[in-house]
């Protein structure tokens, strides 16, 4: 068994050019520096919408103002692993924000990626780059949104990473061990948002990759580490993020994953 590819959720656009492990940053922190420097790891980006929604009802962002932004990105931080698209969460609190459907929401999702499919070339991003992510809440809804992408002309299986939406704040790992382990059957090379430390124990291996910020919550809820004098948590830590980060790499390779990330583990020099 092999642990998925796993990208340190970071607050910090700084950490950018701070670590060289895997990071996995937000355009909505991005967007808030006007100057990015060369980044000294791999990265993947978040398009934010799980906040944009929660804030407006909606996505207001357009696809051009994200296709803009993420060329700047790419300019000056260098390539991303990939790009989140633009899609539409499916939780029922989120579906009750917007007061659409499931179904809508898996529309505008599917729509969105082709549309930022056509847009990212004229911005000097690589297609292939932006990630298509399968959203639902239910099995069914999955293989339904999968089957969206399929009659729309996209072969998920043929990607290098599809996201796997709607899964960050359930508290059945079970549930969502189905619906990783069908979607990975169908050849699917997932990306897992937000997953939890006992879902990557329970079906991480069948994840491509997967994102996680939980090291930050657990630390708000903590006193600083004891050299940490300048801040009240550290739930901006670095210190503390690396060394929440090896903890779950050690866990998981101690459960038996095996992982072609240990041997380019680095700790991030502190800022
Ligand atoms: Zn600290």
């Amino acid at each position: 068994m092999s642990h998925p590819l796993f990208y340190l959720g970071a607050h910090q656009p700084h950490w950018l050019w701070t670590v060289e492990f895997p990071l996995f940053v937000s355009h909505r922190q991005l967007a808030r520096k006007a100057r990015l420097r060369l980044a000294t790891c791999r990265k993947a980006l978040d398009s934010g919408g799980f906040t944009e929604i929660s804030l407006n009802g909606r996505w207001v962002t357009t696809p051009e103002q994200y296709a803009d932004a993420v060329a700047r990105y790419t300019d000056q931080a260098g390539a991303f692993d990939f790009i989140a698209a633009q899609d539409w969460m499916c939780e029922p609190f989120m579906v009750e924000r917007t007061g659409l459907s499931v179904r809508e929401h898996q529309y505008r999702t599917v729509a969105n990626y082709l549309e930022l499919r056509e847009l990212l070339p004229r911005y000097g991003v690589p297609a292939r780059t932006l990630m298509p992510t399968v959203q639902g809440w239910a099995l069914p809804e999955y293989l339904y949104c999968a089957e969206l992408y399929r009659s729309s002309g996209v072969d998920l299986a043929a990607l290098p990473r599809v996201g796997l939406g709607s899964v960050c704040r359930r508290q059945s790992t079970a549930e969502i061990g189905h619906i990783v382990a069908a979607l990975a059957d169908r050849g699917l090379r997932l990306h897992g948002f937000g997953v939890k430390t006992g879902g990557l124990h329970r079906y991480g291996h069948q994840l491509a990759s997967a994102d996680s910020m939980a090291w930050s919550y657990t630390a708000r809820r903590l006193p600083p580490l004891p050299g940490c004098t300048t801040h009240r948590n550290c739930a901006n830590c670095l210190i503390f993020a690396t060394r929440w980060r090896n903890r779950l790499l050690a866990s998981l390779t101690a459960r038996g994953q095996q992982t072609e990330l240990f041997a380019s583990t680095h700790t991030g020099r502190a800022a």
